[in-house]
């Protein structure tokens, strides 16, 4: 960064600028760690962090940017792994952390107002104090802000009873990157902030959806094959459940050995149902046992998955033990993907762990883990990055697609959204930032820093499919 330009920014944010290299080095990563090899594609580490405490603060942060022409990265939790919250070629990261508001609960409406910086975890404690509850949450429950999953463009727990997130903002405050703070309803195109990845602006305040705080209740099964579980997952939809989550043998498991569980080593499938009532709970029963059977699968005694709905939020402390693991995420459509996750289940010498959520009544968000046992090099890491990166790609061919765009996937929108919102998308970014100052190279994919003539997807496709 230029020396007149860092001192603009110092003069108007003082100490709410950082600069030390701890600092950098923190939030030139998220959870995925980065091989030192990709320092040839992109430079993640950032030139300064700065700690905005309202709109105010973010407006002249973005005005500042527009004179220099400096990238602002946005970054609230950082748990996500597509590198989004990163810089692709250094600049500021905005951690947006410090902006807080008051958290308003309006039972009449059902709906909560609050800063999108807040942890779920938090949030939700408050809610239940009032007899309410989240209508859906990531897995990272205790680290994740709803800005991060709304721009990240997440499903999680409830996606499948309540839809998707971005079909629970009511009303949304944005400072956008031209410096202006708009207010979204429902009315407007908020669809596109979803997944934006901080490309639209930063979001600073948030209305949303809310429900009552019905007792929550499991049921488990487990099918033999990718084909009885995709099966299993069609017919389930008939009962109506909040959330259907499952795990392939290879993490059925990690879950065994780590957590003391006696699980069939098989596609193992947590069902949960929103019960007030123990005539319900015979009902609902009922219906599943005999949607199981017809699908193929067996019932699961209740003490075999006893406290499992728990262990929800844990599964990435399982990973803690090895020195080194790859993180990424897939979206699957039931009706096409038996040989696809049946080939994943055997790849990498069947290592890979899968965790599956389903979000829709067609499709599913596969989770991917692999541990590595041993220390590698940087030039393994790499190798193995993109090869797992091929496989998430090559879903396309079943019409699966990317998670998020974020940095690594970064040119993957209109497979994700479709083209028709592309173009929306690029309009309205056009429009309130034309020098692409917000999170540059997160939607559309950027230019190699070295070789210019190449963009950064067209690099990530070729060298994974040699790897
Ligand atoms: C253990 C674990 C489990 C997970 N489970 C799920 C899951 O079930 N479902 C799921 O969808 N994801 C999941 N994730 C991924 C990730 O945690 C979520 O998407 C999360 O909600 C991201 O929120 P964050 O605050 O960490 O965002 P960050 O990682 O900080 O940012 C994500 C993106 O949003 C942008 N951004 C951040 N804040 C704002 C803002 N206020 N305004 C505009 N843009 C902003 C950033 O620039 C970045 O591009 C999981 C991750 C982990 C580690």
């Amino acid at each position: 960064m230029k020396k007149k330009t860092r001192t603009k920014f110092v003069r108007y944010l003082g100490k709410q600028m950082k600069e030390n290299a701890t600092a950098l080095q923190i939030y030139s990563r998220d959870m995925s760690e980065l091989p030192s090899l990709t320092k040839l594609l992109f430079n993640s580490t950032p030139d300064g962090i700065i700690l905005p405490k309202n709109v105010e603060d973010l407006q002249r942060i973005y005005n500042l940017a527009n004179e220099t022409r400096t990238p602002i990265i946005p970054r609230s939790g950082g748990t996500s792994g597509f590198g989004g919250s990163i810089p692709y070629n250094k600049g500021l990261v905005i951690d947006c952390k410090g902006i807080t508001s008051d958290i308003l609960i309006e039972p009449i409406d059902q709906t909560v107002t609050t800063s999108p910086s807040i942890i779920f975890s938090e949030l939700q404690n408050k809610l239940k104090l009032q007899g309410f509850s989240l209508c859906s949450y990531p897995s990272s429950f205790y680290s994740a802000t709803i800005g991060g999953w709304i721009a990240h463009g997440g499903h999680g727990i409830g996606s499948l009873q309540y839809s998707s997130v971005v079909d629970q903002i009511t009303e949304m405050q944005v400072v956008l990157p031209n410096g202006q703070v708009e207010i979204y309803t429902e009315k407007d195109d908020i669809s596109l902030f979803f997944g934006s990845n901080g490309t639209l602006g930063i979001i600073t305040e948030i209305k949303l959806k809310i429900k009552f705080d019905i007792p929550i209740k499991q049921f488990g099964c487990i099918f033999d094959s990718p084909y009885e579980l995709m099966k299993g997952l069609k017919e389930l939809q008939q009962v109506n459940p909040f959330s259907v989550w499952f795990l392939n043998p290879s993490q059925v498991s990690a879950f065994n050995d780590t957590f003391g569980y006696n699980l069939p080593r098989s596609f193992v499938v947590i069902v949960s149902k929103e019960i007030s009532f123990e005539e319900e709970e015979l009902e609902f029963s009922n219906n599943f046992n005999n949607t199981i059977r017809k699908a193929g699968g067996q019932i699961l005694d209740k003490r075999y998955f006893k406290d499992i709905w728990n262990f929800r939020f844990k599964t990435f402390a399982m990973l803690k033990e090895f020195p080194y693991f790859l993180v990424s995420e897939v979206i699957l459509p039931i009706e096409t993907s038996v040989k696809y996750l049946r080939k994943l289940t055997n790849l990498f010498e069947g290592k890979l762990r899968a965790e599956g959520e389903l979000i829709s009544g067609t499709h599913y968000s596969l989770l991917l883990y692999l541990p590595i046992e041993e220390v590698i090099g940087d030039f393994k890491k790499s190798l193995l990055i993109l090869n797992l990166n091929k496989h998430v790609l090559k879903s396309k061919k079943i019409g699966g697609f990317p998670y998020s765009t974020g940095l690594w996937f970064a040119g993957y929108y209109s497979q994700i959204y479709g083209k028709e919102q592309f173009k929306r998308y690029k309009e309205f970014k056009k429009k309130i930032d034309p020098k692409n100052i917000s999170n540059p190279g997160k939607v559309c994919s950027p230019k190699l820093r070295i070789f210019p003539l190449f963009s950064l997807k067209f690099v990530i496709r070729v060298a994974s499919e040699f790897s």
